[in-house]
């Protein structure tokens, strides 16, 4: 509403000291008489607003304004390597390549149509179980699945396929975000299309955790955001998934597909964390098509990860957003387990409770 239409609104009758009572209609509340003009609220909203959430806004606002001038292509380091893995591919020897690579996922490519496939990830390992866990007389037929049937398995365990989306490499690094917050994608692939050939290109995949790198090196705004989890209200605090040393994991792996999560913390019956149980935790378990090793307790599997595994991050609900973004500048970090003083589970995290809080927050379509 433009400035001169607000002054020729009649003016708002004070809600506390009504001028005139007229029997019931009086202690009737009109909406209307408690709205101001809109210029005047926000203006008193900016009023009372402290330091530091004019800091925080300060801070979010330098972060965007810094994605929507960057490109996801900037993302990329100067030197990378990319494994793409054809769809021919036997599931179970993509679970050996991965292992060999150290890394948890992989762009997939269909060699027939030559185009971009999609993503495998641990989600999809997860759903191979699955339904080797509904169907245990298939586990011959298991061994014999090739990557271009995961999307079979999905329709057969009645998972939601997940979207084949894709961004530009050139297009602002913002656009990404907003495409991997609305389809909660944690990783999301760059395809171009080969000047020569006019085909689909992958020319790399990035993660939530590499934007999160990104924006902690190179946004000082960053230092501003000096509110602090339990301010912000950052992470999840109810319903949380928890599982004891003693759980099968296969539970843990039900859990996991059940709540769309991609992480279970492990505490003791006091609710002292002892450990978190990560999705990707489930290659290591049933490489070699171990898949009857699934019963064995979360206890026993931790004991496989791998011995540079870079351990679990935690925080208290007193930390500010600019620790956190100084720990993600510092390390690898993929959510952070929030705890109290005597190390009991308060909450927990993730890289994209962080993602949408800077990116979503004060947003009009919030
Ligand atoms: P990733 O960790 O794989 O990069 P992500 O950042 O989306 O993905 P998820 O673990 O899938 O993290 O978390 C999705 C949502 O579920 C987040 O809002 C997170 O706070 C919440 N969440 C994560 N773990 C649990 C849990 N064990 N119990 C309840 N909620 C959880």
């Amino acid at each position: 509403m433009p400035d001169t239409a607000e002054s020729t609104r009649p003016a708002a009758p004070n809600p506390v000291e009504p001028t005139a009572r007229h029997g019931h209609e009086s202690l009737i509340a009109q909406p209307s008489t408690f709205l101001l003009p809109r210029g005047h609220s926000r203006a008193m909203a900016e009023e009372s607003l402290t330091p530091v959430d004019k800091d925080q806004l300060q801070g979010l606002k330098s972060i965007r304004d810094f994605l929507k001038k960057r490109t996801s292509y900037d993302v990329l380091p100067l030197s990378f390597r990319l494994i793409i893995l054809n769809t021919d591919l036997l599931v179970k020897k993509s679970l050996n390549i991965l292992l060999q690579n150290g890394i948890v996922s992989a762009p997939l490519w269909d060699s027939h149509t030559s185009t971009f496939a999609g993503l495998l990830t641990t989600s999809d390992y997860i759903n191979v179980v699955q339904y080797y866990w509904q169907n245990p007389d298939a586990l011959s037929q298991v061994d014999q699945f090739r990557l271009s049937s995961l999307r079979e398995i999905e329709k057969a365990i009645n998972v939601q396929p997940l979207e084949t989306l894709s961004v530009h490499p050139m297009r602002p690094l913002y656009e990404a975000c907003r495409q991997m917050l609305k389809t909660r994608a944690r990783r999301i692939p760059l395809v171009d299309i080969d000047d020569e050939t006019g085909r689909e290109m992958v020319v790399s995949v990035i993660t939530q955790y590499r934007i999160l790198k990104f924006i902690a090196v190179n946004v000082e705004g960053t230092e501003l955001l000096k509110k602090s989890v339990s301010d912000i209200g950052l992470g999840t605090y109810g319903d949380l998934q928890t599982a004891s040393m003693d759980t099968p994991v296969i539970d843990v792996m039900h859990m996991m597909v059940k709540y769309n999560i991609s992480s279970v913390p492990i505490i003791d019956s006091d609710r002292r964390v002892l450990n978190v149980f990560e999705a990707v935790d489930v290659i290591a378990i049933i490489k070699g098509g171990a898949y009857e090793e699934l019963t064995t307790s979360v206890g026993e599997a931790l004991l496989k990860r791998a011995e540079d595994f870079a351990g679990i991050y935690t925080c208290s609900e007193e930390d500010r957003l600019n620790s956190i973004f100084d720990t993600i500048r510092k390390s690898r970090v993929h959510r952070l387990v929030v705890i109290d003083d005597e190390n009991r589970l308060r909450g927990i995290i993730s890289l994209s409770d962080i993602l949408q809080y800077v990116l979503l927050y004060g947003e009009d379509d919030d």
